[in-house]
Parts: C-alpha cells; sequence; structure tokens
C-alpha cells in the first residue's frame, strides 16, 4: 500500500471511530489470524448487577450488605462497584451513604479484598481468597457457587471473622452483538479464544453462550499469564489481535501484534493499545480488520 493508502486508511477509520495509532497497527491488522479477548468489559458489558444473595449463617441481610458494601467501597473493581451499589437498597440514605469505617483494607488482585469492619474481619472474594486464609467452603457455599457458574454468574463468597457467611451472585450480561461479532470472524478465518481472571465455571459459561470453543477459554489467569498466552500462539504462528478494556490487559495488549482497546475501557489499556475502539462497540474490531485487509490487499 502507498503512504497515501494508509492515510486514507487510517482516516476512513477515524471517520468510523475506530482510531488507528499509526501505518503499523493499520498493516498489521490485515494479518491478524487469531483474537484474544478479554471477558469482563470487552465480551460482557462490564456493568455487574448483583442478582442473588445466600446467607449461610443465621444474619439479617443489611447487616451482611453493610459489612460487605464498608469493604467493597474501597475497591474500584466492577464486582465491588455492583456489591456495593445493590447494599444501597437496605440504606435510607441510599442516594449517598456513609458506610461503617473500614480499617486495614487490603486487595488482593485477582482475588478480593478485606478489611475491619466494627470490629469484625471481613473478607469479600473469591475460593482462593478464602482458601488462602484457612476458611473451609461449606458444600452449601460450593453448591451455590456451581449453580451461578452454570448460569454464567460470577459468585463471591464473604467471610465474617473467619467464617463463611454469604455468597452473592453476579451476572454481567454479554454484549448483544459478541455472538453474531465472533461467529462473522470465523467466518473471515480468524479465531478467537477468551481470557479472564474470572473462575472456569463461569467462564466456560459464557464461552458457550458467546461461541468460543472450551479448549480455547483460560480463566483464573494473572495479566502476566494473559500476556503470556499472546506470546505462545506467536511462537505457534498466529498473527495476534487482543481486545481488552482493563488494567489487567494492558501486558497482553502490548505483547499482542494487534493491541486494540475498548474505548469506554481504562486510560492504561488505551494507552497500551495500538488501536482504540471509540465506540465500544464489539464490531469495530471487524472494521478495523476490513479496513486493514482493504488497504493492504488491494492489487497493485
Ligand atoms: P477479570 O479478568 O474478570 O477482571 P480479576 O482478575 O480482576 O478478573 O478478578 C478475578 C476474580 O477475583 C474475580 O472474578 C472475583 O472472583 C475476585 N475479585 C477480585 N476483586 C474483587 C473484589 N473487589 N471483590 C470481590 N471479588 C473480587
Ligand atoms: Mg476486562
Amino acid at each position: 500500500a502507498t503512504p497515501t493508502a494508509v492515510m486514507v486508511g487510517t482516516g476512513v477509520g477515524a471517520s468510523q471511530g475506530v482510531l488507528i495509532k499509526g501505518g503499523q497497527a493499520l498493516e498489521s491488522a490485515h494479518k491478524v489470524n487469531c483474537i484474544v479477548f478479554d471477558k469482563t468489559g470487552t465480551l460482557t458489558v462490564g456493568k455487574p448487577v448483583v442478582v442473588n444473595t445466600k446467607l449461610l449463617k443465621n444474619m439479617v441481610l443489611r447487616d451482611f450488605y453493610e459489612f460487605v458494601a464498608a469493604t467493597e467501597a474501597n475497591s474500584e473493581h466492577p464486582l465491588a462497584k455492583a456489591v456495593v451499589e445493590y447494599a444501597k437498597k437496605f440504606r435510607e440514605d441510599e442516594e449517598n451513604p456513609i458506610w461503617s469505617e473500614a480499617r486495614d483494607f487490603v486487595s488482593v488482585t485477582g482475588h478480593g479484598v478485606k478489611a475491619t469492619v466494627q470490629n469484625k474481619e471481613i473478607m469479600v472474594g473469591n475460593k482462593s481468597l478464602m482458601l488462602d486464609h484457612n476458611i473451609a467452603i461449606t458444600i452449601d457455599a460450593e453448591e451455590m457457587l456451581t449453580e451461578t457458574e452454570e448460569m454464567a454468574q460470577t459468585g463471591i463468597l464473604v467471610s465474617i471473622d473467619g467464617e463463611l457467611t454469604g455468597v452473592v451472585a453476579i451476572s454481567d450480561p454479554l454484549k448483544p452483538s459478541a455472538r453474531e461479532v465472533i461467529s462473522i470472524l470465523k467466518s473471515m478465518d480468524v479465531q478467537s479464544l477468551m481470557v479472564t481472571g474470572d473462575n472456569w465455571g463461569t467462564a466456560k459459561s459464557i464461552a458457550k453462550e458467546v461461541g468460543i470453543e472450551t479448549e480455547n477459554v483460560i480463566a483464573e489467569a494473572k495479566p502476566e499469564q494473559k500476556a503470556e498466552k499472546v506470546k505462545d500462539l506467536q511462537a505457534s504462528g498466529f498473527t495476534v489481535a487482543m481486545v481488552g478494556d482493563g488494567i489487567n490487559d494492558s501486558p497482553a495488549l502490548v505483547a499482542a501484534d494487534v493491541g486494540m482497546a475498548i474505548g469506554a475501557g481504562t486510560d492504561i489499556a488505551i494507552e497500551a493499545a495500538d488501536i482504540v475502539l471509540m465506540k465500544s462497540n464489539l464490531e469495530d474490531v471487524i472494521t478495523a480488520i476490513d479496513l486493514s485487509r482493504k488497504t493492504f490487499t488491494r492489487i497493485r
């Protein structure tokens, strides 16, 4: 392609809300034959909501959520925002509640959070967080977790003073276009994978809904592991695009031949990417590849 063609291609992209950061990004996109998608906020809407609560101890729901919200109010995680939002409905000052004071707040990346609230030790997070603190997962809790995972929801566990007290089911539905985008990519000979920090059960259920094969799913992945997967695929001969929105996707966005960030994502992801999907539409992954193919496979 001539420099003019590249300029035109980049300009057309910009006019459609696909921000391509330079000619190299536009060129690499036409060779992409494998795309790694982040789950939360990329394939899913990214605005999780609490859909169910199971108390394992005799306790008032309002008090339970006071502990959970006081702890999670210190976290930026989408799951934290979901539980804080839900907890508001138990408060009279619903608009702008001031939660109980949380002391010694600690965020354990990829696992959850802990803090001391009203002199009780509160932990909110996944199974690993509980197991790392020697908290037994009861059969009741296991059942609830399995149920939520089968429904493609995420179950988070709550412990108070070392005892498992409740399970909160949180739903983050697929973006309406996700399934079709994966299917169109397939028809374009582009294979799709999904990587996520979420648990295996939920990840597999979401993958099934969106049409990604189970063997193309990686769950419980740390940010470096997302990047490792990209590098493995490259070593196997694939030209890899990564699509993500979070800080935890940035190493993979940098490692990929083409990093694509969701416009509504975090600044760090947008910074790390080669292409930014300004409208946050998943369809624009296809727009970007199409544009590159048209620019670079034109008859000379
Ligand atoms: P993702 O790739 O889905 O953004 P993360 O790596 O951020 O996942 O988190 C992985 C898992 O750790 C979450 O699915 C959740 O179970 C748990 N977790 C992380 N942060 C929190 C939090 N603030 N509150 C509750 N659970 C959390
Ligand atoms: Mg994400």
